[in-house]
């Protein structure tokens, strides 16, 4: 039999923990009923599971309640953020046209604002220094008299770095600009209190917590109006449409709880792991971080890799490894976060992004270790 692969791509997604696929058992077939069916006794214990799941959610993160917006995962949530938000500007009536985020934002932020950007805003993607932290100093030279909407990530899906989000909140807030920040990557793997941080709108994804794929939520803060995206329903304070997942939400809930349980211990475990698997590649030589060293996500690191052909690499991990050179959702491209950091093309595409996850042993490292590096020294040596 082959030996299993060593799965090392959790930015691209994580497994859905076994309590988590406990806790949404009973939800699909014994009770079923649609949380909307407010005339019957199923339909009101799944409204009462839902909403339990909701509070749980928003606890955990320090927002009221009603701050929580269930949606099918961190892209629709993103989306409602950034395009709801425009739309209820034109329909009150205001005149904030421009829109601000990184050259390193997810696509999922960077296509919604570059849709908008096409219908009437402006739209700035500012680039970032090799660190791929924002330059504060820049980053506030660039804020308008007309700037409505900032958009930031919390930790980045590719290279881990965090950016400085409460202070880019508060320079936000001193001009009456709404922060929007997608923590698709970060909620549940770093503490992040999106009121205590100034957040005006955070995006959260269940599936890179150890939750289910499908699911996701949008945090609303206060005064904040967003125009619905979907229409079809007065679900979710009339901000989205459609019958709720009850499986999924119990699921996204109960991943949360686990995941910020263990949240400090898993980090102080993986950033060891990753440190020693660091120190290993680069004793190969020739090997370069992308990124800041810190502030970054325990469980990331991202490298790229002189006299090895991207391509050739990939295809020799390929049998062994899970991991991949960039963002899942940018497949074939070399990756537009490693280019805004001023990698080439070419060395973009002989970059490796190792994510490490919970169940990522030291072994496993060992292993991964000594398979890049057979790998990387073969190339080198056609
Ligand atoms: C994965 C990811 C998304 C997309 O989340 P989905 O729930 O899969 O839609 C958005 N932003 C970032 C930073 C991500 O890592």
């Amino acid at each position: 039999m082959a030996d299993p692969v060593i799965y090392l791509d959790h930015q691209a997604t994580t497994p859905c923990e076994p309590a988590v696929v406990e806790a949404m058992a009973p939800w699909w077939s014994e009770e079923f009923a649609n949380p909307s069916s407010r005339s019957h006794r199923p339909g009101l214990l799944a409204a009462a599971a839902v909403e339990q799941a909701r509070g749980q959610i928003a606890g955990a993160l320090g927002v009221p309640a009603n701050a929580v917006v269930f949606t099918s995962g961190a892209t629709e949530a993103n989306n409602l953020a950034i395009k709801g938000l425009a739309e209820a500007e034109l329909l009150a009536g205001g005149s904030r046209r421009h829109l601000l985020c990184l050259s390193t934002e997810h696509r999922a932020v960077l296509d919604p604002l570059r849709y908008l950007s096409r219908h009437g805003f402006a739209l700035t993607e500012l680039p970032v220094p090799p660190s791929g932290l924002v330059d504060l100093e820049q980053f506030s030279q660039h804020l308008r008299a007309d700037t409505l909407l900032v958009s930031v990530m919390a930790a980045n899906n590719e290279i881990g770095v965090l950016q400085p989000i409460s202070a880019i909140a508060r320079l936000c807030r001193e001009r009456g600009i709404r922060f929007h920040c997608d923590g698709a990557q970060a909620v549940g793997h770093i503490p992040l209190q999106p009121a205590a941080l100034g957040i005006d709108l955070l995006s959260i994804s269940g599936h890179k917590l150890y939750g289910p794929k499908g699911i996701g939520a949008l945090v609303v803060g206060p005064g904040v109006q967003l125009a619905p995206q979907l229409h079809g329903g007065s679900q979710e304070q009339g901000l989205r449409a459609g019958s709720l997942p009850v499986p999924l939400i119990v699921g996204l809930a109960k991943a949360l709880e686990l995941a910020m349980a263990d949240q400090a211990e898993r980090a102080e475990r993986l950033a060891a792991l990753r440190d020693q698997l660091w120190q290993r590649l680069q004793a190969l030589g020739g090997i370069h971080r992308n990124g800041a060293a810190a502030p970054r996500l325990a469980h990331n690191l991202n490298i790229w890799i002189e006299g090895v052909d991207g391509a050739a690499l990939q295809r020799a991990l390929r049998p062994s490894l899970a991991l991949s050179s960039g963002s899942a959702c940018s497949s074939g491209e070399p990756s537009h976060v490693l280019q805004a950091l001023g990698l080439s093309r070419q060395q973009a595409a002989a970059a490796l992004r190792f994510g490490l996850g919970r169940r990522t042993s030291g072994a496993e490292i060992e292993a991964a270790a000594e398979l890049v590096s057979a790998a990387i020294t073969e190339l080198r040596q056609r």
